[in-house]
């Protein structure tokens, strides 16, 4: 049977999997791994949908430290997983689908030419990303690939939120507009949207992807208004080492007074910063929330205080607000954080409910007191099954 789906999230350094089987209803998650540290020490690892593991080895010593080789590596063991059914389709997630890919896209030989274009707007993603297509139209032929975008949804951002107040012409040419990024996250949350809260999906909502990469958007009716991140992942939210907004000018400061080279201060602005810069202690929320260290905690409380006043300028795109949605690593594990969040926004409505937010659950909830005009919820993101409904969708199509 041709009912397998395989996603495929391919980084600088690793490539996550996961299968899908298709079934009547949302396909059903069968396994999940990835090979990471591709060109360092590699590493294999997978589970099932139980989250029990069922293989954790490093990859053999003189083997090529490729993606190629990593891709097969991954493939081998798929296969032996498959109990005698086929992959109907692949998904991908790519970070990047420029001007043209608005939606999901089949994969063909055009499809790759157009999005060998989009590398110079995601120098480090796209090529990680395109790799692996061109390496299973060659390993798997007949099993058709679907690419689906992490900018897409954000396109629905009207123009004046897109824009940034450079020169018109030299703006468009360089493609240097608030791309907006964690698309098919957003996207997840709201086809749930409709499940749990009518009222947040029909509405005014706010949701927080806050992970590693945290950003924010605003969604009216479902659809995008404005997000935090723009150009590239950068903007926006300070995140576990990225600094979020800047003043600009302090590049130039780095430039002209420190001399630093463009790779230092990318290593600085990317690795160096965020809540790792802030703390001295580390990127990982867990152990910022573990240290005595008083910079860790002023770390924490800088992130609410961030995401505090994006709420107050994405609720003002969309002209107040009736919802507000936790999800990713940080919003849907760390009540603390959503404390801090939720008690700064008590003058916008926001009530929540203390012992209700510190239960844990993996499913979607609501946090916030019944009589609260904002209505809170923790909504477990899943941008893998997003992929895999979007893969079926497209070759049915
Ligand atoms: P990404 O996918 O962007 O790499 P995740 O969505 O996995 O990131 O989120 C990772 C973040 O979530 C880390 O900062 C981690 O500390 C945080 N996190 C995970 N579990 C918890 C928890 N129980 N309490 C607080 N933070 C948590």
């Amino acid at each position: 049977m041709n009912d397998l789906i395989l996603i495929i999230n391919a980084g600088s350094s690793s490539i996550k999997f996961s299968l899908f089987a298709q079934t009547s209803a949302d396909p059903e998650l069968l396994y999940k791994g990835q090979v990471e540290g591709i060109y360092v020490d590699p590493q294999f690892s997978a589970k099932n949908a139980a989250g029990d593991k069922l293989a954790d080895e490093k990859l053999p010593a003189d083997s090529p430290r490729s993606h190629d080789y990593a891709l097969r590596y991954l493939l081998d063991w798929v296969n032996g997983h498959t109990d005698g059914r086929k992959l109907a389709v692949i998904g991908h997630r790519v970070v990047h689908g420029g001007f043209n890919f608005t939606q999901p896209v089949r994969i063909d030989a055009q499809v790759l030419a157009e999005l060998d274009k989009t590398v110079s707007l995601a120098p480090l993603h796209a090529p990680a990303n395109i790799g692996p297509m061109k390496a299973l139209a060659s390993l798997l032929p007949d099993v058709p690939q679907v690419a689906c975008f992490d900018t897409a949804f954000h396109r629905t951002q009207p123009e004046i939120n897109q824009l940034y107040a450079l020169p018109v012409e030299l703006a468009e040419r360089e493609g240097i507009r608030r791309w907006g990024f964690h698309g098919l996250s957003y996207e997840y949350i709201a086809s749930v949207l409709p499940q749990i809260d009518q009222r947040a999906a029909n509405g005014r909502t706010v949701v927080c992807h806050l992970g590693n990469g945290a950003s924010m958007a605003a969604l009216d009716q479902g659809k995008c208004v404005l997000t935090t991140m723009g150009f590239t992942a950068l903007e926006g939210l300070p995140m576990g080492t990225r600094t979020g907004s800047l003043d600009p000018a302090i590049v130039l400061h780095l430039m002209t007074h420190l001399k630093m080279t463009t790779a230092e201060i990318e290593t600085l602005l990317y690795k160096e910063s965020g809540l790792l810069g802030l703390s001295g202690v580390s990127s990982d929320m867990r152990e910022l929330h573990a240290s005595k260290e008083p910079r860790a905690r002023m770390a924490v409380e800088y992130f609410a205080n961030r995401i505090v006043q994006q709420v107050g300028s994405l609720a003002a795109s969309i002209q107040g607000l009736d919802a507000l949605v936790f999800t990713a690593g940080i919003g849907e594990n760390d009540d603390e954080l959503r404390a801090l969040v939720c008690n700064a926004l008590r003058w916008l409505g926001v009530d929540i409910d203390e012992s209700v937010n510190a239960k844990r659950s993996g499913e979607p909830r609501r946090i916030s007191r019944a009589d609260s005009k904002v209505a809170v919820y923790v909504v477990p993101t899943n941008e893998e099954l997003m992929i895999a409904r979007h893969a079926l969708r497209c070759i049915a199509a």
